[in-house]
Parts: C-alpha cells; structure tokens; sequence
C-alpha cells in the first residue's frame, strides 16, 4: 500500500520541517537570533533538506506574525506565499527555472550568465512586503568559472537587506574569492531514525516508515518520495540485493563481477556509480553493525545484515569502505575501469567463504 506524502513535518525540535540536520539548523537558527550574514552556502549530499532549510530560514526572517521564539506561523499571506514561490521578496534560482526561462533552448547543464545577470538584478531591488529579500541559488554547484566570476560582484557589495544563499553537493565547487565571502554550513547524511521520524511525522504508516528509511541512505527527500512510489523502493531494493551478492561472493566470484561491472562502465556511467553507491552503503551498514552504532543498519529491506560481518575488524571495514570512494575517484580520473574495479575488491577481506 501506498501512502501519499506531499510535505514533509515540521520538527518538533526547531519548529523547521528539516531533520536529521541538527547542527546545521542550529547555526541558521542562531545567525536570525545575531542578525543574518550577507551570504551563505548550504553543501551537503542531493536531497538532504538544504533547499527547505533555506525557505525556512526566509520564513523564518518574514513571517510578520509573532509566533515564539525563532519560527514562523506557516499560514499568514507572507509563509503561504513563499511555500507557493510567490512572495516578492524571496526568490529561488535553479536549473528548472533557467529551462523555463531560456525555453530549454540550452542543455541546461549549468546555471548560465543569464541566470547571474537575473540574480543580481533581483539583489538590487529592495523589499517591497519585508525587511529582507532572500535570493536563493540551487545547482549552485553548476556554476563554471566565468559564471562565478560574474556572480563574484553581485557577492562583493551587497545591499544592506539582501541575503544570497547558494545551495551545492559540492562545498569546494566554488572559487576561493567566493568561499571568503560566504559563511558555509554544512549538512550531512541523516541517520535513518531520524529519517524514520520524519517519515511517520509526515503520516507515513510505521512499518513502511521503517522499511523506507532503511534504505534511503541518510536522504530524507528520497524517502518522502519513495513513501509513496513502490517503484522506487523495488529499484533500490535490486540494486541492495545484487550489492549483497557482490561483497557476500568469494575472491573469485568478486573479480569476474568488477570486470563486468568495468566493461558495463563504457555504456552506462551513471548506472555503475550507482551501483557503486549501493556497495557503499553495503559496507557502511556493515560498519553501523559491527560497532553497534545503529540498530537500524538493515539493509534495504534484506532484513538484518549478515552475521559475516561480525568478526570484522573496524580497519577492514574502513578500508573497504573508502576503497569504493578511491574507485569512484579513480573512474572520474579516467583510470582504467578495470583497474579501478579490481583494485577496489582487492581492498575487501574475505568474508568466511
Ligand atoms: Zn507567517
């Protein structure tokens, strides 16, 4: 059964509908308590709550209503307003809205020198409804150089009122001179009962609600979504299940599997980095229950991970989970996929074959 999620809950802990993201909420929570910075970058992983972290934090800074310490009320003209994307004085930019914009003429791969002339246009205006006028960039990450450089301006004297927030899974995409200027804050993967909270705060059922957030690798956005698209749940569940087989093989097994994996790498990038994501988090839950950090490490609904895992050692572990970040590094170097591949599950201790 599936039950339909629209919007994610608000968080009893911050009255802000993000979770899993505690110290990052705090540090925005307390620059509207000391008066905001001019600028900021929120970097973290895809779909981790940092667009709605950034909306409420604008609402957060305009809701005219006086509703307690440091929220907002949720149903005044200015919050309903900005949850639609129609308040004056809050704006988002990202690649959709520069599709529509450019009539998706462009590829639309990056956020182009049209999208920064229109950001800093809409720096220059003054509130109209509010004391602030929020900018917010997402795809931030996108920018190539000529385009941050341009951006570099509408960063280098900003009216008093405005606050720029760029939002990237990349906190080193961006240029020195830009980093300086902004003050960064960082969100992180959220642990899976915190996604499981979310979930069942946002009416989710508790048994899916579990399931769900056992295999949505620390994002709680993916499993907002998940909670209600069966499809996706089977697709991750798959690709668990065939990243079970692949570290459960013996050292032979292993290899004739990295060579296919490699010769698959030619015609299908993103479905190996994938794949590779789904190893990763194979051997993280693997971590999680070997040194008891979480009871939750099952592994997208495969139930509790394999007791071959126990006798770990914490320096196999880490090695072989940092072996799948060497080989994703190494394939986007362009080293020999199969190099990559098989230098990776060399890495791998053997697991009581
Ligand atoms: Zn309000």
């Amino acid at each position: 059964m599936a039950h339909k999620v629209n919007q994610v809950a608000r968080n009893p802990d911050t009255g802000w509908a993000v979770w899993g993201q505690r110290s990052a909420v705090s540090r925005l929570l307390q620059a509207i308590q000391q008066g905001p910075a001019h600028a900021y970058i929120l970097a973290g992983p895809n779909r981790s709550g940092k667009r709605t972290a950034a909306l409420e934090f604008a609402r957060t800074l305009n809701c005219p209503k006086d509703v307690g310490h440091l929220t907002y009320c949720g149903e005044c003209p200015v919050c309903r307003r900005i949850s639609k994307g129609v308040f004056p004085d809050v704006t988002v930019f990202d690649l959709a809205s520069q599709a529509e914009r450019d009539g998706d003429k462009s590829r639309n791969l990056t956020l182009n020198i049209g999208t920064i002339r229109e950001i800093s246009g809409a720096v220059s205006y003054r509130p109209t409804e509010s004391s602030w006028r929020v900018i917010i960039v997402d795809d931030a990450e996108t920018m190539q150089e000529t385009a941050q450089e341009a951006f570099l301006k509408t960063l280098e004297e900003p009216p008093p009122y405005a606050i720029l927030i760029l939002l990237t899974s990349e906190a080193d995409a961006f240029l020195p001179t830009i980093q300086s200027r902004c003050v960064t804050i960082r969100f992180g993967l959220s642990p899976a009962s915190e996604v499981e909270a979310a979930l069942i705060a946002s009416g989710t059922e508790a048994t899916l609600a579990r399931r769900v957030a056992g295999m949505a690798q620390g994002s709680v956005g993916w499993a907002l979504e998940a909670a209600h698209d069966e499809g996706l749940i089977e697709s991750r569940e798959g690709l668990a299940r065939q990243a079970m087989d692949f570290v459960l093989a013996n050292a032979y097994d292993r290899t004739v599997r990295a060579v296919l994996l490699a010769d698959e790498f030619a015609k299908d990038r993103d479905g190996v980095f994938t794949r590779l994501a789904a190893i990763q988090s194979v051997w993280r839950s693997a971590l999680y229950v070997n040194q008891k950090l979480e009871d939750t490490a099952h592994i997208a609904g495969l139930g509790p991970i394999s007791e071959r895992f126990i006798p770990l050692g914490l320096d196999d572990l880490l090695r072989s989970i940092r072996s799948l970040d060497t080989c994703v590094a190494n394939l986007e170097a362009n080293v020999r996929p199969r190099l990559a591949l098989e230098s990776m599950v060399l890495a791998w201790p053997r697991l009581g074959e």
